[in-house]
């Protein structure tokens, strides 16, 4: 069980006055001691069951067969790197950097420690940006990786456009009943399973902030107004290249209209029920997520007051 919030807290000096000097970064790749994490497709690859870090002779294999390496900073003094084998078939990738397999970061973040797991979502969120970002949207170009991975230049003539990685802003909100003892709004998906609720979230539009984002992705998918609308956190979420902010937001009616597109239905459930749910797994969220950290943020502050 996560104590914070999975993802958040990669524990290093991401050097960024450093990365910008190739000769540096080349220097560091090349010492014995450097840390890399090698990613296949967005996926970890695993050694000795769970460790997805490889140094010495396996690192600069793994450094040497991939298509892009990016320096994610210095833990201490030591380098740590992200190595891309997306190039090779997934075989060749963990032979490349003598692994034993593949797994899906998710899978593996509730054994991990956080700033490992962080660390991970991190390389294969940089990695991602650097594989989906190998032409330039206004000239068509192909680009280059530059400051050790964190920037792209656009090689084609008269364009010289720079690309930095990109983060998609989305909203998550608990939204309490206008009640004394409040209830929490909890929604069904259209698709999802007879007893998946969660909160409610969404992308942040072009032009809007994010309380606002806030009370439209409410109102438009559960016909409730909101009042207050507090921030409560936020959270990296590299899958592929999310943040996402928490929020608790107020009702200022208890009526609820699903929209019927993205909600198939939306009930308030009281603290007790929430407990229930937590407990028994499903309805709390995926447990590396902000949307299970607000609920037992939620949970928590009720059971001191009362
Ligand atoms: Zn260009």
């Amino acid at each position: 069980m996560f104590d914070g919030l999975a993802y958040s807290h990669v524990e290093m000096d991401r050097a960024a006055q450093s990365r910008t000097d190739p000769d540096w970064t080349a220097a560091r790749l090349r010492r014995p001691d450097t840390r890399v994490i090698p990613m296949w497709r967005d996926r970890c690859l695993l050694t000795g069951g769970t460790s997805i870090v490889v140094t010495g002779e396996q690192g600069q294999a793994a450094a040497s067969a991939a298509g892009q390496t990016a320096l994610l900073g210095l833990a201490d003094t030591t380098a740590v790197f992200a190595a891309d084998l997306s190039d090779l078939s997934e075989a060749e990738a963990v032979a490349a950097c003598g692994a034993d397999s593949t797994a899906d970061l998710r899978t593996l973040a509730g054994a991990l420690p956080g700033p490992v797991a962080a660390s991970a979502g991190y390389a294969r969120g940089l990695l991602y940006w650097n594989r989906h970002s190998r032409y330039c949207g206004r000239c068509g170009a192909p680009t280059r990786s530059g400051h050790a991975g964190h920037i792209r230049f656009c090689t084609g003539p008269d364009c010289g456009r720079q690309l930095f990685p990109r983060i998609e802003p989305a909203v998550i909100v608990l939204v309490e009943s206008p009640e004394p003892e409040p209830r929490c709004l909890l929604a069904r998906h259209c698709g999802a399973g007879e007893d998946r609720y969660a909160l409610l979230a969404g992308f942040v539009e072009i032009g809007e902030g994010l309380e606002g984002a806030v009370r439209r992705e409410v109102a438009e998918e559960a016909g409730v107004v909101v009042g207050d609308v507090t921030y409560q956190g936020s959270q990296g979420w590299p899958f592929p290249a999310g943040l996402m902010v928490g929020f608790v937001a107020r009702a200022t009616d208890p009526r609820i209209q699903v929209d019927g597109a993205e909600l198939q239905e939306a009930r308030w459930f009281t603290r007790d029920e929430v407990v229930d749910r937590i407990q028994a797994g499903p309805g709390s969220g995926p447990v590396d997520s902000i949307g299970g950290w607000l609920l037992r943020s939620w949970v928590r502050v009720r059971s001191v007051l009362r």
